[in-house]
């Protein structure tokens, strides 16, 4: 049924009652009769008999089995090891009774899309012998009061039933999202949600360890901060495993489970590709196999080589080639932009710059490709503040050469901003060390102004200082329309003056 033939019925039925009066006809009885039958409706529905907009559940139930295994997980060890020992407590129930511990009953995954969450709650659902329900929390949210409630009751039933039908001894739960229907309740509003959350603590509260089928629910966000603390109090997600993007062993683990199937060049080194996916997720690393055996099989070619791997992880970095054109006068200025982000970079570190590119891609008309880097899980100020001029150098050159900026610079300003927030909320910046929530809105708009235009000056400078390179450059690149990161380094030994 379409989504607003609801809406139209609601509509319509007091219309065609009116025009029943209107013309003559007694409609009290059927009045009476109709809201028996919509009294008698709700009553089962909440009893979880009938399953309104039973596409959600039915997409549920059909849930993939459970047969994935931890080993087809690439990376992730400690969270693979932390879901490991945690999930002994299930498989381990005698020796837990004996002592009198209490039952886990929820585990909380947390970290960034695509990072694996949904492959660890199948693989926990392989290592217990569990059946395996999953349901996302965006299935939860309607319309109508009480029918997330019942859906959350219609889930736990149907992973007791399942266990039992399939003989197994205990069911994993999956609910994706929790954060939709586990967000902090605060005062009277969002009465839908509070109802399925509740509802959700009260099937949670009812799981008992000597329960068959036991019961774990896993429970994955990405956004931990914004759950309601009666979710995270102990007894209830009290494990939290946090699933981070992967490390580069990790990265070279998932592109060589994901090459499995695919035939690969034996010159092909994914230690060098898992280098350059800097940042990838094991979605995108995923897709970055895929694609590369898209252009492969494009080129009519046997093998997957390194340049279909590359090329593969520009398009999942920023988007597939465009066949936008632009006129002369935007590709100038797209080129002084891309420019300004290639000199500053090779100003704050050196050799960084791989390539620097006008051929549009995805949204942007240009970019520039940097050399991999290490991975760094700390971060100075300086640091920080090198990677903001970077970000700013576009405009900044713009601002040099055009006297003003384009629309082309909404990207970099954006990673700005963000840096400064983790600047301020590591106590890097003049307000000190500081709860976000402690400081008004004007006053993180001072610091962030403040911040960006000194970091602005400070580029300009640098920038104007260096403005023979862009002189040489420009050419070379308003005609290859590519610019070598060995090139680029050239003409940057050749026009930067050397102090006397
Ligand atoms: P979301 O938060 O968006 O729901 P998620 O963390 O649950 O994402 P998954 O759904 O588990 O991510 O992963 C999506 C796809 O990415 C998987 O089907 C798999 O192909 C690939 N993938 C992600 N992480 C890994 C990994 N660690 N090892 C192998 N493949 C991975």
């Amino acid at each position: 049924m379409p989504k607003w033939s609801k809406e139209a019925l609601i509509g319509f039925v007091p219309v065609l009652f009116i025009f029943m009066a209107f013309i003559g006809l007694n409609v009290v009885p059927i009045l009476i009769a109709a809201a028996l039958v919509g009294a008698l409706f709700m009553v089962l529905k909440m009893r979880g008999g009938i399953a309104v907009g039973a596409g959600n559940d039915r997409k549920r139930k059909k849930a993939a089995p459970a047969k994935l295994t931890f080993e087809e997980i690439g990376g992730q060890d400690n969270a693979k090891q932390e879901l490991r020992e945690a999930l002994d407590f299930l498989n381990r129930h005698e020796e837990i009774k004996k002592f009198g511990i209490r039952p886990l009953k929820g585990i909380l995954l947390t970290g960034p899309p695509g990072t694996g969450k949904t492959l660890m709650a199948k693989a926990a659902a392989h290592y217990t012998n569990s059946v395996f329900v999953a349901a996302s929390g965006s299935e939860f949210v309607e319309m109508y009061v009480g029918v997330g409630a019942g859906r959350i009751r219609d889930l736990f039933k149907d992973a007791r039933t399942r266990a039992a039908k399939e003989n197994k001894q205990s069911a994993i739960i999956f609910i994706d999202e929790i954060d939709v229907i586990g967000g902090k309740r605060e005062g009277g509003q969002q009465r839908e949600y509070d109802q399925t959350l509740n509802q959700l603590l009260t099937e949670m509260d009812g799981i008992y360890s000597s329960e068959s089928p036991k019961i774990l629910v896993i429970a994955a966000t990405n956004r931990k901060e914004m759950l309601d603390s009666a979710l995270l109090r102990p007894g209830r997600f009290d494990r939290h495993i946090q699933v981070d993007l992967p490390d580069k062993k990790g990265r070279s683990h998932i592109l060589n489970l994901h090459a499995g199937n695919k035939p690969l060049h034996p010159n092909v080194d994914l230690d060098k590709i898992a280098e350059e996916a800097y940042g990838f997720s094991g979605a995108q690393l995923e897709s970055v196999m895929n694609e590369a055996a898209i252009y492969t099989m494009r080129e009519n070619s046997e093998m997957i080589h390194h340049r279909h791997l590359s090329m593969a992880i520009d398009k999942v970095m920023m988007g597939e080639r465009s066949d936008r054109e632009s006129n002369l006068e935007e590709k100038k200025r797209v080129a002084i932009h891309e420019l300004g982000h290639a000199i500053m970079a090779e100003l704050v570190r050196p050799g960084s710059v791989k390539q620097v590119a006008l051929s549009p891609r995805g949204k942007a008309l240009g970019y520039v490709r940097h050399n991999p880097q290490q991975e760094q899980y700390l971060y100075t100020k300086s640091f920080l503040e090198e990677q903001i001029m970077i970000a700013l150098a576009g405009a900044a050159s713009e601002e040099i050469y055009y006297g003003g900026r384009s629309t082309g610079s909404s990207n970099d300003f954006e990673q700005s901003i963000s840096i400064v927030e983790t600047m301020m909320k590591s106590g890097l910046t003049s307000l000190g060390i500081v709860n976000m929530n402690m400081v008004t809105t004007e006053e993180l708009m001072k610091e962030n102004n403040t911040i960006l235009e000194e970091l602005m000056g400070r580029t300009k400078q640098l920038l104007l200082q260096h403005h023979q390179i862009f002189d040489h450059s420009l050419d070379i690149l308003m005609r290859e329309e590519i610019l070598s990161g060995e090139q680029f380094r050239c003409q940057f030994r050749e026009n930067t003056l050397q102090p006397a």
